[in-house]
């Protein structure tokens, strides 16, 4: 099963990724993995990216096209694989296809925004012993401070309502119109992932049966 995982960030894809690939026991593929992987092992793609990482500067299309064609071709993607955040935009996933890649389904996440942003703001950290929270979900005991430590809780800036929204913004942008992209080849499978966990992977198994 080849399966590309689209989603908002903080829809849930990392966790829901995890189960599938437990399932059908293939590996996950994450564009963040695939560049440290090849930098590493100093591909020829990994060095072009290195010499960008490097200089600070966002790692191009045709470099990060070239890690993931030769991570498809390793031996433990023989039976398929997850790929979750590639393609991004609508030219990545044209790259894909001009690559001779042939996905079976496209997964797509969705959460409501509104969701999303009280998921991912209400989140509270601990700096001292690392204990995580949330307003809502997992509040501490006078909501303040950790209740390990005693330490005040901060947020991260990642979980900043300005940086959720900066994120989903470009996220509606460049990423969403990869909906009716695979919606028109036929292979986009639409997911709510709103509820208990184990919920929503029996609906996304489901779905990728269908
Ligand atoms: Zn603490």
């Amino acid at each position: 099963m080849k399966i590309i995982l689209l989603g908002a960030p903080g829809a849930g894809k990392g966790t829901q990724a995890e189960k599938i690939c437990v399932h059908y026991n293939i590996p996950q593929i994450s564009t963040g993995n695939i560049i440290r992987e090849a930098m590493k092992n100093e591909t020829p793609a990994g060095l072009k990216a290195k010499e960008f990482v490097n200089s600070g500067a966002l790692v191009p299309d045709e470099v990060v096209i070239e890690m993931v064609n030769d991570r498809l071709k390793q031996d433990d993607c023989a039976n398929g694989y997850i790929l979750d955040g590639f393609p991004r935009t609508v030219p990545q996933a044209e790259a894909l296809d001009q690559m001779g890649v042939q996905i079976d389904k496209v997964l797509d996440i969705e959460v409501a925004d509104d969701v999303i942003m009280g998921r991912m703001t209400g989140r509270r950290v601990c700096s001292k012993c690392g204990a995580t929270y949330h307003t809502e979900f997992n509040p501490a005991k006078d909501g303040v401070h950790c209740d390990k430590c005693g330490t005040e809780l901060t947020i991260r800036k990642d979980d900043e309502p300005e940086t959720v929204k900066a994120r989903l913004q470009v996220y509606h942008e460049q990423t969403e119109p990869l909906k009716d992209y695979y919606q028109n080849k036929g292979n986009l499978v639409m997911v709510e992932g709103v509820g208990a966990l184990d919920e929503i992977t029996a609906k996304i198994l489901k779905a990728l049966e269908a």
